[in-house]
């Protein structure tokens, strides 16, 4: 392939000044307005199509939004590109941008889709050499991109089409795809990610002095130490009273390559009547009005902070997600089970429906079994004693140690046998 030997073409260069003006107004966008340029721009498919006859070819893409583009030739076969960024083709079949019979001028085969993170990528298939006669992003009320393409020689198509390796695109660096998390098997040691709830400026529920910032961190701590003794991997999502944004949990969970995730809470309950550890499990639907209160209350902690929510699933295909998590949801029940029977022999109370559902963010990732303990409620007082008691916290810390061991080993037999 050819790259970055060729020449700079006149026509070529006109297409990256028009390309770095999409951008640059991309940019000025971002500033002034994020959530628009966190959507994706969106095909539509009315005011979209290919026509032509033998002397030319029009592709005409209508957009909801202008976004940045690029769009060069390639040779074997002779191929149309176009880059987008962030246009959502998902929803669209290639097909309606073609006419009768499938083919459109000289236009044989359309393909579309995800390209690398954040962007998307147009390739039409071509009958013959051709050039880019003219390559235009139209913007106002129905953005519309139109790219013309006419007949060339072959000599001429060869000094003219090649990948463009510019630097203007390779900025901002796309994000690497991450791997696929390899399911813990027994083969190596577990690796269990402990997230301290709340930080910083937002330090959760508070009573009587402490907050659940302080008094999960602590408990974090000590559970980390139960668990590195027992062989487990331990990456902690804050060591310190900082504030930590909710999707940056889960990334570093990912980062980490989590085989469970664990998120340690403290709240105070508005009807302050409850007591005891619970367990929370994702629920699109909340098990109860409490539990709903609770992970909107979570959720909103980002807000308060200035956290963009809109920002959320850059590298994550929603999709895949919900597919991926019909996958660890049952990992996740069983451990919850264990979990749940491991506290009741170690004595420690828990509260009357000791596994919970509820829509907590901090829960969604796909990649990995997730959980949150409601180590107890600050508002109760005898929840508060528990939770500043060296020894209460050394039995609930041991406890969910055993369950964690426990689960890891039936989890890692059920993965061998998988396998097979
Ligand atoms: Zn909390």
């Amino acid at each position: 392939m050819r790259r970055s030997a060729q020449p700079c073409h006149g026509r070529l260069a006109l297409f990256w000044v028009m390309a770095l003006w999409a951008f640059l107004a991309g940019c000025g966008l971002a500033q002034a307005q994020d959530s628009r340029l966190s959507a994706l721009a969106q095909l539509d498919p009315a005011r979209s199509g290919i026509t032509g006859d033998a002397t030319q070819t029009d592709l005409r893409l209508g957009l909801s939004q202008p976004v940045a583009w690029r769009a060069f030739l390639l040779d074997n076969p002779p191929r149309l590109v176009v880059d987008f960024r962030e246009v959502d083709f998902s929803a669209q079949d290639p097909a309606v941008m073609l006419g009768k019979g499938g083919k459109s001028g000289a236009v044989q085969v359309l393909r579309w889709g995800p390209f690398r993170p954040g962007w998307s990528r147009l390739v039409a298939e071509l009958s013959g050499p051709m050039k880019i006669a003219a390559a235009q992003l139209r913007t106002g009320e129905a953005p519309e991109l139109d790219i013309s393409l006419t007949p060339v020689s072959k000599d001429k198509f060869e000094t003219t089409q090649g990948d463009p390796n510019s630097a203007l695109w390779d900025l901002p660096q796309p994000a690497p795809v991450p791997a696929p998390i390899l399911r813990q098997d027994g083969s190596r040691p577990l690796r269990v990610v402990l997230d301290p709830g709340h930080g910083g400026i937002d330090p959760g529920a508070e009573a009587e002095g402490t907050s659940e910032a302080v008094l999960v961190l602590t408990f974090a701590r000590e559970l980390k130490e139960a668990l590195t003794r027992a062989g487990i991997d331990v990456v902690m999502t804050r060591n310190e009273n900082v504030f930590v944004p909710l999707e940056t949990r889960l990334t570093i969970a990912r980062k980490s390559e989590a085989d469970l995730f664990i998120s340690l809470h403290a709240d105070a309950l508005a009807s302050g009547k409850a007591t005891g550890t619970a367990i929370y499990m994702l629920d699109e639907k909340a098990t109860d009005d409490a539990s709903q209160k609770l992970a909107e209350r979570h959720d909103r902690a980002d807000i308060l902070a200035g956290v963009d929510l809109d920002g959320h699933g850059d590298d994550v295909a929603r999709v895949l997600m919900d597919l991926a998590r019909t996958e660890t949801r049952p990992r996740t029940v069983r451990f919850t089970q264990v979990l749940v029977g491991a506290l009741k022999s170690a004595g420690v109370t828990l509260y009357k429906h000791p596994v919970q559902g509820a829509d907590f963010s901090v829960l969604k990732s796909a990649d990995f079994p997730s959980v949150l303990i409601e180590l107890g409620f600050l508002d109760s007082e005898r929840d508060r004693k528990h939770l500043l008691d060296d020894s209460w916290r050394k039995t609930t810390a041991a406890a969910i140690t055993q369950a964690v061991q426990s689960w890891a080993q039936s989890d890692a037999a059920e993965a061998r046998l998988l396998r097979q």
